[in-house]
């Protein structure tokens, strides 16, 4: 028998080396490394309390994940752009001391229509840029270009702030809808452009007021969809906007790829004293007298079975549902709060990604002007042509079938390049063309579960598979289909192949 007062060993290097012990107080316990749990972790410590991060996987960061399918070759099989850049973390944390580089691209963005046309939107460094280009096509987009010089530099910060990084009202406090702290911030910095009517548009009507080329647009609301507010959803125009600011706020992305950002936060949150122990699964939140008191780990932890105790709160960073559902239980909830637990539906898509190396950069069959290669833009949106093809892929997505009805030439990518500027993404001489993004119906959601949409692809085209074969077996990158030259040498990391051997 093992004496739990006896039991020591060493830890992870995440967790620096030292002693674990079975039973281990703190004031606060983070359930999840994600940069969430991470993040809060370094703010705690930072703030005099002790602290411990416990992440289920071997190491920390969630989706902030770096992989090499092929050595040297890096990508980020989930997020790839630093959304979060104008958030005050970064300099309350001083991340940039614990080796947090960003670096920024000539051109943030792009896109390409079906027929042709081609608009770089360049960076949020240089404003004008996008105006120059919409100009080949239409002579209607001076208002918004308008509203977008007017958030350039600071003002931009200080209305992703109030939208995404202001603590909401106290639910009991009486306010106006003029009141919301971006409101009161647009009214500050765009006075000539801000409208109260802004308050109940969707983005699409407001983009509608702005500019009169479809395109462009399209390309604004397939962003916001991406980013979480629906470009349709009424009164949220502002929101969806914010969530396009966010990719333009940060116009780059981490140097290295997004999990060097995790390794700055995890690296802060271990100088201020945070202990984080990596493969440790919490099983069980364990409640006493309607109180988080600590957790428990799981059998198949470093430590298995260790208890370890919060004199001040359990803190999950691991989602509502798993949360509620699987550690606290139902037996500590009231039946109609588990019910709505329950019924959470997070009523977004799945991100179906492909990462392709190439020798060459994707040469679209457009005006290709606007993609000189010296400010080839980090990501495309492809094809970007109407509402209505944007309207099909939504419909699809939501819908929760599992095999999308749009023609499938007509579903928009979203292709992104980020070694153009960040060469230690890959070897010289190579490209990595990643991710590639399609919005998909969630497996979850299939009425024959998950794995259905693997069991139904022999006999149903338009299912997942052909969305990889679309991508990857040419049709998209064939020369005379939908305007993507064939790049040199393509290999798919996915699978590992590569010809010739690298
Ligand atoms: C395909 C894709 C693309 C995205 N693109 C972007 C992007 O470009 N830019 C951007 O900013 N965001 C992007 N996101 C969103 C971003 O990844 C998430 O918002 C972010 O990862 C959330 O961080 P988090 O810490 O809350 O949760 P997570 O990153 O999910 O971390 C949760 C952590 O908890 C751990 N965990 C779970 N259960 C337990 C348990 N029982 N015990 C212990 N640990 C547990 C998990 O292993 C994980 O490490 C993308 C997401 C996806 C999936």
């Amino acid at each position: 028998m093992i004496r739990k007062d006896l039991l020591t060993t060493t830890c992870s290097w995440e967790a620096g080396v030292g002693e674990i012990h079975m039973d281990e107080r703190f004031d606060f316990v983070i359930v999840g490394g994600g940069h969430n749990g991470t993040t809060l972790a370094a703010y705690l410590a930072k703030s005099g309390y002790s602290t411990c991060v416990l992440e289920a996987r071997p190491e920390c960061g969630g989706g902030q994940e770096n992989t090499e399918p092929v050595p040297g070759f890096r990508i980020d099989p989930h997020a790839t752009y630093l959304y979060g850049g104008a958030a005050p973390g970064f300099e309350q944390l001083e991340l940039w001391k614990y080796g947090f580089r960003q670096v920024y691209y000539k051109s943030m963005g792009g896109m390409v229509t079906s027929d042709g046309q081609a608009v770089s939107i360049g960076a949020r460094f240089s404003p004008d840029r996008a105006q120059a280009d919409i100009e080949r096509y239409t002579s209607g987009g001076q208002g918004f270009a308008g509203l977008m010089n007017s958030l350039m530099g600071d003002s931009m910060k200080e209305l992703l702030r109030a939208l995404f990084w202001t603590p909401p009202y106290p639910h009991d406090m009486d306010f106006e809808p003029g009141d919301l702290p971006w409101a009161q911030v647009m009214r500050k910095i765009a006075p000539a452009f801000w409208s109260e009517r802004f308050l109940d548009m969707t983005l699409v009507e407001m983009l509608d007021e702005f500019i009169d080329w479809e395109p462009i647009k399209v390309a604004q609301c397939l962003a916001a969809w991406y980013c979480g507010a629906h470009p349709t959803w009424e009164g949220q125009a502002l929101p969806s906007l914010g969530g396009t600011l966010l990719l333009g706020y940060g116009s780059g992305a981490p140097r290295g790829g997004m999990h060097t950002y995790a390794h700055a936060i995890i690296r802060c949150a271990l100088a201020h004293g945070t202990r984080i122990l990596t493969n440790s699964p919490v099983r069980e939140i364990i409640v006493q007298d309607g109180k988080a008191r600590g957790v428990i780990l799981d059998e198949d932890a470093s430590f298995a079975g260790k208890t370890i105790w919060a004199d001040k709160a359990v803190v999950s960073a691991v989602d509502a549902q798993a949360t509620m559902l699987n550690l606290i239980g139902k037996d500590h909830l009231d039946p109609s709060f588990t019910q709505r637990v329950k019924d959470i539906n997070l009523k977004g898509g799945s991100l179906y990604v492909i990462s392709l190396i190439t020798t060459e950069m994707p040469k679209y069959k457009a005006d290709i002007d606007a993609f000189p290669y010296e400010e080839y833009p980090s990501c495309v949106v492809y094809p970007s042509d109407s509402y209505e093809n944007l309207y099909a892929q939504t419909r699809d997505v939501y819908s929760k079938k599992s095999a999308p009805e749009i023609d499938i030439d007509h579903m928009t990518l979203m292709v992104c390049t980020h070694d153009q500027y960040d060469p230690t993404r890959c070897p010289d001489g190579y490209h990595v063309i990643s991710p590639i993004y399609l919005q998909m119906p969630p497996p979850e959601y299939d009425v024959d579960g998950p794995d259905a949409v693997h069991r139904r692809v022999p006999e149903d085209p338009p299912a997942g598979r052909t969305q990889h074969e679309r991508i990857d077996n040419s049709r998209c990158f064939r020369e005379h289909s939908m305007g993507f030259r064939v790049p040199q040498h393509r290999h798919d990391c996915r699978e590992l192949v590569c010809d010739p051997p690298l």
